[in-house]
C-alpha cells in the first residue's frame, strides 16, 4: 500500500530528518510528518546559526587547537555536574555524543554535502579552564551557509537526501514519493 511504512517520524526538524535518513539508509520505509508546511522543513535549524560541536576536527587542527575526546568529555561533565543515580543515562548519552563528535559526525555530514566555514568559534566558553564548565577550547564549527546550509541536504523537492532510500514525507497531509537514485551513494 502506498502509505505503508516501517517507521513514522513525527517532526521534520533536524532531529527528525536525521532519524529518517538513518532509518531509510537501514533499508526501512519511513514517513516524516510535520504540522508545518514544506517551507518549514528543518524546523529551528533553518533559522539557527548552524554552529556545530565537533571534537579534534580538521578545522581545529589547522588552527593549532589541541582537542581530544577526553578533554571534551571532561568539559561536558564539568558543565553537566552529573552526580545522581538518575544521571546514568544522560552521562552515557554524553559519552556517546562526544565520541560521535570526535568520530564519524564530520564525515557523515560531509557525505551529505555539508561544509564548514574554516574558522572555529568559541561559543559557550564558560569557566575559562579545563576544569571548569564550558568549552575549554574552541569547538563551534559554523556551517557554510549557516542555518539554511544545515538543512540544504534536505531540499523541499527531495525530503530525504540522495543516499537514502525508501523515504516519503508528509507535510500538511501532502505526500510525495521520494525519487531514488541508488548510484548516488
Ligand atoms: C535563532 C536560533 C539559533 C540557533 N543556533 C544554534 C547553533 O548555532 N547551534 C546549535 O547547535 N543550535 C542552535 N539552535 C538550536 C537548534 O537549532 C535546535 O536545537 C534544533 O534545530 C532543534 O531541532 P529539533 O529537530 O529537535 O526540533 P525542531 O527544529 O523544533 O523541530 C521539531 C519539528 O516538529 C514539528 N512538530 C512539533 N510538534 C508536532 C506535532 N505534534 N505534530 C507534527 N509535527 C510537530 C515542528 O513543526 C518542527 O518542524 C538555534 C536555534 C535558534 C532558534
Amino acid at each position: 500500500m502506498a502509505g505503508d511504512a516501517d517507521v513514522i517520524v513525527v517532526g521534520g526538524g533536524l532531529a527528525g530528518l536525521v532519524a529518517a535518513t538513518e532509518i531509510a539508509d537501514a533499508g526501512k520505509r519511513v514517513i516524516v510528518v510535520d504540522q508545518e508546511g514544506e517551507q518549514s522543513l528543518g524546523g529551528q535549524a533553518f533559522w539557527s546559526f548552524g554552529g556545530l560541536f565537533l571534537v579534534d576536527s580538521l578545522e581545529q587542527r589547522r588552527l593549532g587547537i589541541k582537542d581530544s575526546y577526553d578533554l571534551a568529555l571532561q568539559d561536558w561533565l564539568g558543565s553537566a555536574g552529573f552526580d545522581r543515580d538518575e544521571d546514568l543515562w544522560p552521562r552515557r548519552w554524553a559519552e556517546a555524543y562526544v565520541a560521535f563528535a570526535a568520530g564519524e559526525k564530520r564525515e557523515w555530514l560531509r557525505a551529505m554535502g555539508h561544509r564548514i566555514f574554516p574558522v572555529v568559534g568559541w561559543a559557550e566558553r564558560g569557566g575559562y579552564d579545563a576544569m571548569g564548565h564550558g568549552n575549554s577550547v574552541p569547538r563551534f564549527h559554523v556551517t557554510w551557509g549557516t542555518g539554511p546550509g544545515i538543512v540544504e541536504p534536505w531540499p523541499p523537492d527531495l525530503p530525504v537526501p540522495p543516499q537514502s532510500r525508501c523515504a516519503d514525507d508528509h507535510q500538511r497531509h501532502r505526500r510525495r514519493r521520494q525519487r531514488v537514485d541508488p548510484r548516488a551513494r
